[in-house]
């Protein structure tokens, strides 16, 4: 099943348990704007290159349109269309002030020069200034995308709009980003696990973990995680996958990654197939790169008694039956990676006030919206006697629903 039609049909299931009028659940699920922008810009050699990028802003009955700016070949109008509606149960399942939405550009931002994505972002940002802004939508970070291009969209904006840093968020401390924004994503993986684990009378420390990526959330969640106790047996990127049933050394392991690029070769470990990541034996499985990994061609192989989805969508709803048969626990996607818009919040609420925060109460305040966060979807689990993703969708589905109402439709 497609990004979409998964997504739509999770929001689908939470909207018949909430009892939602038919025609408020049609206007809920169709997006409020779809923006989509060709993209050309000169090469270094001096040839013409031609990109698409999307901005699918989904809901704004809550607040600002949130979500990051992905760059990746794969993207496409329907994956968009999907992230982009998760950011708007996300934002409020995390109840921050806020709608969804997300964007991209179809591209491999590793067959481009720094200059190259430079001038892409900068391109890509004229082409959308008109419809984004502080208090309208607000991009990130997402996969492929770093706190420098939030530098530059912040830069090209603000000589259309003046110098507005609260346009965008997970932006480089010097430029006004937040400290803790880096991590967020992975610390708030890391305070959801705690806080589910507590719930079943264990934690982090003791219990084996899997991480599926190593990018940004996958390499920030398995040092946290490893920082609590939490032994991490194996984890996989883009350029292999390996495994030590000891406890793979996650400092090392951080070195070995900035030096060569990627987990592969690294010594104190063994090289697994990729693709038995997901299936190897561990009590947590931590997904966290591309969606749709978690299937029905490997549901049933799965040994893991918990998933925590630092992914967005990385399980499909055939694979969350398969898993729901076996007992696996999933804490989903709309709460478990909400850490990383939480804190964008906090930077945008910091521009705001023209007011930083240091670095310890931005992590105070990030636990206390995830531990919040995790009350609020059991509160719903046990009104609509539901699992978790449903927990989830039905909290945040209840939260635009109501606001949507109460703001009205009077033309
Ligand atoms: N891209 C991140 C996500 O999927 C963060 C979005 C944001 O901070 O606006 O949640």
């Amino acid at each position: 099943m497609n990004a979409l039609a998964a997504t739509n049909r999770n929001f689908k299931l939470a909207a018949r348990l909430l009892g939602l009028d038919a025609k408020l659940e049609r206007s809920l699920l169709i997006p409020f704007r779809e923006i989509k922008v060709e993209c050309t810009i000169p090469k270094d050699d001096g040839s013409l290159a031609s990109f698409v990028g999307f901005r699918i802003q989904h809901d704004n009955a809550r607040g600002p349109m949130k979500g990051g700016i992905r760059y990746h070949p794969e993207v496409d109008p329907d994956e968009v269309n999907a992230l982009a509606q998760l950011m708007t149960w996300k934002t409020a399942v995390a109840n921050i002030p806020y709608g969804g939405a997300k964007g991209g550009i179809g591209c491999n931002p590793a067959d481009l020069s720094i200059s190259e994505l430079e001038r892409l972002t900068r391109v890509f940002t004229q082409r959308i200034h008109d419809l984004i802004g502080i208090h309208t939508d607000v991009p990130a970070p997402d996969m492929g995308t770093n706190a420098q291009t939030m530098a530059w969209i912040l830069d090209e904006y603000s000589k259309f709009h003046g110098y507005s840093p609260a346009v965008v968020t997970g932006k480089p401390v010097d430029l006004g980003g937040s400290l803790g924004r880096d991590a967020a994503t992975g610390r708030g993986v890391m305070f959801a696990t705690e806080a589910l684990l507590n719930e079943h009378g264990k934690s982090i420390s003791g219990q084996r973990f899997v991480i599926q990526g190593f990018g940004n959330v996958g390499s920030w969640a398995a040092r946290l995680i490893s920082e609590m106790g939490g032994k991490i047996v194996a984890v996989s990127d883009i350029t292999g996958a390996i495994m030590n049933k000891d406890g793979l050394d996650i400092a090392n392991l951080l070195k070995h990654v900035k030096e060569n690029r990627g987990v592969k070769g690294f010594s104190a470990a063994d090289a697994i197939d990729p693709k038995s990541i997901l299936v190897e034996d561990c009590d947590v499985l931590i997904p966290a790169a591309l969606g749709g990994v978690i299937n029905r061609e490997n549901a049933s192989e799965i040994k893991a008694k918990y998933i925590v989805e630092a992914a967005n969508h990385p399980t499909d709803p055939e694979a969350d039956e398969i898993l729901k048969k076996k007992g696996v626990i999933i804490l989903p996607d709309i709460y478990a990676n909400s850490g990383g818009v939480t804190v964008s919040y906090f930077e945008w609420v910091q521009n705001i006030q023209g007011f930083m925060w240091d670095e310890d109460r931005v992590n105070a305040e990030l636990q206390t919206y995830m531990n919040r966060g995790l009350k609020g979807v059991k509160e719903m689990c046990r009104t609509h006697n539901c699992d978790l993703r449903m927990g989830a969708f039905t909290l945040g589905v209840n939260r635009v629903a109501r606001a949507t109402l109460l703001r009205g439709w009077e033309a």
